[in-house]
C-alpha cells in the first residue's frame, strides 16, 4: 500500500486549493468554434487560439476525412523509423516557401510546438553555451533551456538594452536569444528588428516562436513578414494548432540548422510523428491561409471593434493589435468573479492568474476569431459594460 505517497500528494493537492490554484478542465460537448456547448448550454467562446476559424472548417475536415481513408489515422513511429510520410514532405516544402526565414529555408513538423521548441534549444546548446530569453516567453522555451542544461538568461520582457548588456558580457561560445514573437498572454510583439540587429552584433541565433503570429500576421506569412525580416541566424516556430486549426508545429530555417535538428534533436527523434492524415489536413488549412486573406480582414475588424469598445471599461485594455485582447483586473479572486458573472450571461473568457502571469495582473484573456461575428463581439462587449456598471453600484 502507498498511503504516505498517496497522503502526500492529497496534502499537495489541498494546499493548492486552498491557495485558490487549483485548475480544471471544461469538457466541451461540440466542435471547437465561437459558439461551444458546455454542461447542455450553449455559451459564445472567447477562448480558444483559432483565430482564423479553421478547427472546424469544411474544407479541412473534409480533407481530413478524405486523409483518413487513403493514409490511416496513425504515423505508427517515429520519423526516422518509418513514420514519415509523402505528405510530411509536402507539408513541409510548402510551410518552408510560405514563410521563408531565409532564403532556401527548409521546414522540419513536430507534433505540438512544445517538441519542437524543446528540440531547437536542446540540439543547439549545452553546457557551456547560453540562452538569452524574455520574461514573458512561453513556458516551453524556457524548459527547452532547461533541458539544453544551458546558461538560461532573462531579460526584461522587451528590454533591449538589457539584453544587450547580457549579450555584451557573456563569453559563451554559443549565444542564442529566443523569444515570442507575439507574447501569448499580453498579445503584444517582440521588438524583433532590433533583437535581429543584436543577434548580428552577437553572432547569436534567433529563435523565433510564432506560434500566434503565424496565419494571423504578415498577411498569413507570420510575424517575421510583418517586420519585413529574413537571415540565417532566424529560427523560425510556427505552431499549427492555433491560427492553422489543426495540430502539431513546424520549425523553419536555413538548411544546415534543419538538418541538425533532423540528426540530433531528441524530440524529434524519439517521439512518433504525427499522422499522415493530419498533414494533409494542414496542407489545405495552409492554402486557405494563402489565399483567403478575407479571414485576417475580419478578424482585424473585430479586433478594431473590440479595441474600440473596451476603452471605457473599467479594466485596463493592453495595447495589443493581435488577436488576444487581455484585460487586466489585477485581483486572482476579482478576475475569476468576473469570468463566472460572463459565464452567466453566456460568455466563456478564461481567467489567466498567476503564475500564469506576473502577480497582481490576472486577467480576462478575450481571444478573437475570423469566425466570431460583429454581433457577438457587440454582445460580449455589453455583457462587460452591464457587469461594470453593476459593480459600480454596489
Ligand atoms: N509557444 C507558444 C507561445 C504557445 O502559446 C504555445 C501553446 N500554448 C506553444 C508554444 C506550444 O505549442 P503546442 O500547443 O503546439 O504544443
Amino acid at each position: 500500500m502507498a498511503t504516505t505517497l498517496i497522503a502526500g500528494l492529497d496534502a499537495a493537492l489541498a494546499a493548492r486549493r486552498t491557495a485558490g490554484l487549483d485548475r480544471r478542465r471544461t469538457a466541451i460537448a461540440s466542435p471547437q468554434g465561437p459558439r461551444v456547448i458546455v454542461d447542455g448550454r450553449e455559451l459564445i467562446a472567447f477562448a480558444s487560439n483559432d483565430y482564423l476559424g479553421l478547427a472546424n472548417d469544411a474544407a479541412v475536415v473534409a480533407a481530413a476525412r478524405d486523409a483518413a481513408s487513403r493514409w490511416g489515422v496513425g504515423a505508427g513511429a517515429s520519423p526516422l523509423v518509418c513514420g514519415h510520410f509523402t505528405p510530411h514532405e509536402a507539408l513541409e516544402a510548402e510551410l518552408a516557401a510560405w514563410v521563408a526565414p531565409c532564403a532556401g529555408a527548409r521546414a522540419l513538423t513536430f507534433s505540438t510546438g512544445y517538441l519542437a521548441n524543446l528540440a531547437i534549444l536542446s540540439a543547439l546548446a549545452g553546457r557551456r553555451d547560453a540562452i538569452f530569453a524574455d520574461k514573458l516567453n512561453h513556458a516551453c522555451l524556457n524548459d527547452g533551456a532547461l533541458l539544453a542544461r544551458a546558461h538560461f538568461s532573462r531579460y526584461p520582457h522587451r528590454d533591449v538594452a538589457a539584453l544587450e548588456r547580457a549579450l555584451a558580457a557573456s563569453q559563451a561560445p554559443l549565444k542564442i536569444i529566443a523569444t515570442d514573437a507575439v507574447f501569448s498572454m499580453d498579445g503584444d510583439l517582440a521588438p524583433l528588428p532590433r533583437l535581429l540587429e543584436l543577434a548580428d552584433a552577437h553572432d547569436a541565433w534567433l529563435v523565433v516562436d510564432d506560434a500566434h503570429g503565424f496565419g494571423v500576421l504578415g498577411e498569413g506569412r507570420g510575424t517575421l513578414a510583418h517586420f519585413g525580416l529574413a537571415s540565417q541566424r532566424l529560427i523560425y516556430m510556427g505552431t499549427l494548432g492555433k491560427a492553422a486549426g489543426v495540430a502539431g508545429a513546424f520549425v523553419a530555417a536555413h538548411p544546415s540548422l534543419i538538418e541538425t535538428l533532423l540528426q540530433t534533436a531528441r524530440p524529434y527523434i524519439y517521439s512518433t510523428a504525427a499522422p499522415p492524415m493530419l498533414a494533409e489536413a494542414l496542407r489545405v488549412a495552409l492554402a486557405i491561409i494563402r489565399d483567403d486573406g478575407g479571414r485576417r480582414a475580419r478578424l482585424m475588424d473585430l479586433i478594431a471593434q473590440f479595441r474600440q469598445g473596451a476603452r471605457d471599461l473599467p479594466w485596463r485594455l493592453l495595447p495589443s493589435a493581435t488577436a488576444i485582447q487581455p484585460l487586466i483586473v489585477g485581483d486572482s479572486g476579482a478576475t475569476m468573479g468576473l469570468a463566472d458573472a460572463l459565464r452567466e450571461r453566456g460568455f466563456w473568457v478564461p481567467a489567466i492568474r498567476p503564475p500564469t502571469v506576473p502577480q497582481r495582473t490576472a486577467r480576462l484573456r478575450v481571444s478573437l476569431s475570423a469566425a466570431h461575428t460583429t454581433e457577438d463581439v457587440a454582445a460580449l462587449l455589453g455583457a462587460l459594460h452591464s457587469i461594470a456598471a453593476k459593480a459600480a453600484h454596489t
